[in-house]
């Protein structure tokens, strides 16, 4: 599990029990596959072929965490075990639009031909 910038350590936290916003991240070419790991996984009974194929499958998903110290996302790719497969997405403030909304839009309107006909 990776290090978040702010330093939050995500592995430190599972090991305490800390809980924090994660989700199994699978790439869309890769989920028939992945789909498939998972089904063997259910229909085998062997203990050992069971964390065979769990460790198998696991490399083929990824994971999605939010860092409860800054609320960055740590998006972590399958197969990652390296530095690049570990990105960073920090939250950014909402963009205004470019284009008033209908109603907007039709509040000037009204305030425009208002101040229109006052001159
Ligand atoms: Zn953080």
């Amino acid at each position: 599990m990776p290090i978040c910038e702010c330093g939050f350590n995500f592995a430190k936290a599972n090991l305490k029990g800390q809980r924090f916003e994660s989700y199994a991240v699978i790439r869309d070419d890769d989920y028939p596959k992945v789909m498939r790991k998972e089904s063997a996984i259910l229909s085998e009974h062997g203990r050992d072929k069971v964390l065979a194929l769990i460790s198998d499958a696991a490399q083929w998903v990824g994971s999605l965490m939010r860092c409860p110290k800054c609320g960055a996302w740590v998006f972590v790719k399958p197969h990652g075990r390296t530095r690049d497969a570990i990105v960073i997405l920090k939250a950014v403030p909402p963009v205004k639009r470019a284009r008033p909304t209908k109603r907007r839009a039709s509040a000037n309107a009204s305030r425009h031909a208002t101040s229109t006909r006052h001159r």
